[in-house]
C-alpha cells in the first residue's frame, strides 16, 4: 500500500470518528436543567391559599416528561402563621440528583378595620361634651381585637383614630365634629323675682346679670331703676334694663316680720349665754327679729346677756342652772336646779319665766339611768304649776357637730315642712353664730314671720320617753 493510500484511510477513520462524536454530542448526551417556576423568594398573604408553582425540568432544552424522573418536594407552607417557609425540590434522573430551594414568606399586608358607632360626632357647644358618646373598635385579620391599641387625637374640628397591627399596617379614621347651636343670651335676676325685706332693715340690691347662652357672663351696662323705701311697708318694683331695651322686674315687699302670717318661725337658742351669744343678738337685731333663749348658768360671766336678750324683746326660758344630767336623779334635784336658774332670770329681767326646755328635750332617754319616769314626773309637776315646756320640730343639728354650711342648709330646708316651726339651735356654738346671718337673710327674703315662745304656745312637744 502506498503511503498516500494509508493517509487517505486514516483521514477517513478520523472523519468518521468525528462524525460519530458529533452525532453523540448532538443527539445522545443529556443536558439536564432544573429551574423554579416563579420566583425563588415568594410571598403569600396570611390565611390565603399558597399556590405551588412547581419546577421546570428540561433536557437539552426540551421539557422532560414526568415519567423520566422523580420529584420530591420537602417542606410545607403554613399560611396561618407569619414567617418564612423553605420548600426543597429534589429531582432524581439517571442516578443524578438535582436540588432546588424556594423561600415562601407568609406576610400580613392587610390593615385593621376601625369601626365606630357614629360617623359624625356632635358636641355640646357649651360643655364640649359629646351628645352621643363616640365608641370605637378595631378588628385585624391576623391580630384580631386591637381595641386597646387605638390612638385617639381630638382637635377642635375632628377626631382622628389610628391603629397599627403587629405587621405595621396602619389604619386611620377621621370623624368630623359638629357643634350644637349656641343658645340665646340670658338676661336674669340675681336672687328671686319676689323678695321680702323686714321693715327698717337694709335692702340688699343683688342686681341682674347678662350671660351668653353657655352661661358665661357678658360685659353689659345694666341700668337699675326703682326705689325701695324699707321704712314703709309695701310693694316696690325694681327694674333692670339692658342697653337694647330688654328689661326685667323684681318685686320687693317690705314687711313686718313680727306680725304673724301663715308661716311662723320660732327661733330658739339653748345652753347660753356664752361667748357667741352677742354675735347672735346682733344678727337678730340687724333683721329686726325676735327669738327665744333657753338659758343656763354654764358661763356665769355672760349672765348679763340674759338682760340684754330680754330688753331687746326676746323671750327667756329656763333650760338648766348646771346643765348636768344628774339633775334627773329626783324631782327635788331637778326643781332645785330649775329654780336657781329662774332666780337668775328674775334678777336679770325682773320677772320669772313661765316657759322651759328640758336638758336633752322631753324625749330624752339619758334621764332613765338616773331615775325611771322622772321626765313624766317633772312635766306633770311643772305643768300643774303653770309652766309650759317646749321641744322643737326643726333641728339645726348644731349640737351634733354640723358645720356652718350644713346648719344653714338644714334650717332653711326643714322649715318648709312646718307652718309653725320651732327651730333648735345653740347660742354657744361658733358654727351657729356664723350661720345665723345667712339663715335670717334667706328666711326673711321668703317673707316668713318670727315670734317668740310664751305660755300661749305653740305646743311643740316631743313624746316623753321616760
Ligand atoms: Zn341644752
Amino acid at each position: 500500500m502506498s503511503s498516500m493510500r494509508k493517509l487517505l484511510i486514516l483521514c477517513l477513520i478520523l472523519l468518521t470518528g468525528s462524525l460519530v462524536l458529533l452525532v453523540w454530542v448532538l443527539f445522545v448526551k443529556d443536558d439536564i436543567k432544573c429551574e423554579l417556576n416563579g420566583k425563588e423568594k415568594q410571598s403569600v398573604e396570611v390565611f390565603s391559599k399558597y399556590n405551588e408553582k412547581g419546577i421546570k425540568i428540561t433536557n437539552r432544552g426540551k421539557v422532560l416528561s414526568k415519567d423520566k424522573y422523580t420529584l420530591k418536594i420537602k417542606g410545607k407552607v403554613i399560611t396561618d402563621k407569619l414567617g418564612d417557609n423553605d420548600i426543597i425540590y429534589i429531582v432524581k434522573y439517571h442516578k443524578k440528583k438535582y436540588t432546588l430551594k424556594r423561600v415562601v414568606s407568609v406576610i400580613d399586608s392587610t390593615p385593621p378595620i376601625i369601626s365606630t358607632n357614629i360617623e359624625t360626632v356632635t358636641k355640646d357647644v357649651c360643655t364640649k361634651k359629646e351628645i352621643q358618646e363616640l365608641t370605637f373598635s378595631a378588628e385585624d385579620n391576623y391580630d384580631k381585637d386591637l381595641n386597646e391599641k387605638i390612638e385617639r387625637k381630638d382637635t377642635e374640628e375632628e377626631i382622628n383614630l389610628s391603629v397599627s397591627d403587629s405587621s405595621g399596617n396602619i389604619s386611620t379614621k377621621k370623624l368630623k365634629i359638629v357643634y350644637t347651636e349656641k343658645p340665646k343670651n340670658i338676661f336674669s335676676l340675681n336672687g328671686k323675682n319676689i323678695i321680702y325685706v323686714p321693715i327698717n332693715t337694709k335692702y340688699n340690691e343683688k342686681g341682674a346679670i347678662y350671660k351668653d347662652g353657655c352661661g358665661e357672663p357678658l360685659q353689659a351696662n345694666i341700668k337699675t331703676t326703682g326705689n325701695v323705701n324699707t321704712s314703709v311697708i309695701g310693694d316696690y318694683t325694681v327694674k333692670y334694663t339692658l342697653e337694647d331695651g330688654e328689661s326685667l322686674k323684681r318685686t320687693v315687699k317690705v314687711y313686718d316680720p313680727n306680725i304673724p302670717n301663715e308661716k311662723i318661725i320660732y327661733l330658739t337658742f339653748d345652753d347660753g349665754p356664752g361667748n357667741t351669744t352677742k354675735k347672735i343678738l346682733d344678727a337678730l337685731a340687724k333683721y329686726n327679729i325676735k327669738a327665744t333663749f333657753f338659758v343656763t348658768n354654764q358661763f356665769p360671766s355672760y349672765r348679763n346677756l340674759i338682760k340684754e336678750e330680754y330688753i331687746n324683746g326676746h323671750a327667756v326660758g329656763v333650760h338648766s342652772y348646771t346643765h348636768k344630767y344628774d339633775i334627773y336623779k329626783s324631782l327635788d334635784s331637778y326643781l332645785n336646779d330649775f329654780n336657781k336658774m329662774n332666780e337668775i332670770i328674775k334678777e336679770e329681767t325682773g320677772t320669772y319665766s313661765q316657759i322651759f326646755r328640758f336638758p336633752g328635750g322631753a324625749s330624752n332617754t339619758i334621764s332613765k339611768s338616773y331615775k325611771k319616769g322622772i321626765v313624766s314626773e317633772i312635766a306633770k309637776y311643772l305643768t300643774a304649776k303653770g309652766y309650759l315646756y317646749f321641744d322643737w320640730n326643726v333641728d339645726s343639728t348644731d349640737a351634733a357637730g354640723a358645720g356652718t354650711e350644713a346648719i344653714i342648709k338644714r334650717v332653711t330646708t326643714d322649715v318648709s315642712k312646718c307652718s309653725k316651726c320651732v327651730v333648735l339651735m345653740h347660742d354657744i356654738k361658733t358654727t351657729t353664730a356664723n350661720a345665723i346671718d345667712p339663715i335670717l337673710a334667706e328666711l326673711t327674703s321668703r317673707g316668713y314671720s318670727f315670734q317668740v315662745l310664751n305660755s300661749d304656745g305653740p305646743k311643740v312637744q316631743h313624746k316623753i320617753a321616760n
